[in-house]
């Protein structure tokens, strides 16, 4: 029996209908990431398809996190877990054994060669974009194994993704050409721009090394100040996960200019400055910019 061209014309209809549909809530590919960068990569690849959960949330330092119970529940509903790698997340390994479950674990920094940070590997590689196209392209393969209905979709948003992202590192490359060469470096409370810095050509020196967790000396900060106005760097910057006190008295001692805030490992809520990875790269090339100019 043929059915009628209407009526088929109807199941058309009602497929596509299906098929663009939004999934409901708890349809959704549960996805898990250790922190807040991650978790808007995983949003623009998956779309409506994923429903995403950051252990380590906008604000929050994944250096020094400390997990919570309800942390073990949430990875042990995860059907993926989406991590960095490279010694970021220190605390998982226990809390993966605390919660059990069997979700697969994409590391996103997967193919790229780590750059050194002291004698580790610094984990902070999404500060390069191109590195960040490389996360995208992790986190895709990952979701189509996870959800292979959903194959076309996540490799569309990757795509049209990807072409943002080649956008925002041309415009971080024009920026940079307008700051004068010799101009081109700061201080910077967390040393987490190494990728940046190769990537960019701008030279970056931390007083507090890599971890969050140290705190600097009273001769460290001298010897900060000396390095300063040594080198003549133009400006220094209070990242916001550390002390913003410390700054100001180098500042005011060194006479270098106070370029506001870098974001480096974490987003903002929506109200910040840095709700999204494209704003936050923005963000820190117009604070660059505006601090290092003439
Ligand atoms: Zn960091």
């Amino acid at each position: 029996m043929r059915a009628a061209p209407h009526f088929r014309l109807g199941l058309i209809f009602l497929a596509v209908a299906l098929s663009v549909a939004p999934l409901r809530a708890q349809d959704r590919l549960q996805v898990v990431t250790s922190f807040s960068i991650l978790g808007d990569f995983v949003k623009n690849i998956g779309g409506d398809r994923v429903e995403v959960t950051n252990l380590v949330g906008p604000d929050g330092d994944v250096h020094v996190y400390a997990p919570a119970p309800a942390d073990a529940r949430k990875i042990a509903k995860a059907k993926l877990l989406v991590i960095n790698g490279l010694g970021l997340e220190g605390w998982l390994p226990r809390l993966l054994q605390a919660a059990g479950g069997n979700a697969p674990i994409v590391t996103a920094t997967n193919g790229i060669a780590p750059l050194k940070l002291g004698s580790d590997a610094d984990p902070h590689a999404w500060q390069s974009v191109a590195n960040a196209k490389k996360y995208v392209s992790n986190i895709r393969d990952a979701l189509v194994a996870a959800d292979p209905a959903g194959a076309e979709t996540f490799r569309q948003n990757a795509d049209t993704y990807r072409a943002k992202l080649d956008g925002l590192e041309r415009e971080v490359r024009d920026a940079i050409t307008q700051i004068p060469e010799s101009r081109r470096k700061v201080i910077s409370t967390h040393d987490a721009f190494g990728y940046f810095a190769s990537a960019y050509g701008i030279q970056f020196i931390a007083p507090l090394g890599a971890s969050t967790e140290s705190e600097a000396s009273a001769r460290d900060i001298a010897n900060i100040i000396a390095q300063i106005k040594a080198a003549k760097i133009p400006a220094v910057f209070l990242e916001k996960i550390s002390d913003p006190r410390l700054m100001r008295l180098i500042s005011d001692e060194s006479g270098a200019r106070v370029g506001g805030t870098l974001y480096s490992d974490s987003l903002t809520d929506e109200k910040g400055d840095a709700p999204t990875y494209i704003d936050m790269v923005r963000h820190n090339i117009r604070a660059l910019t505006s601090a290092l100019a003439n």
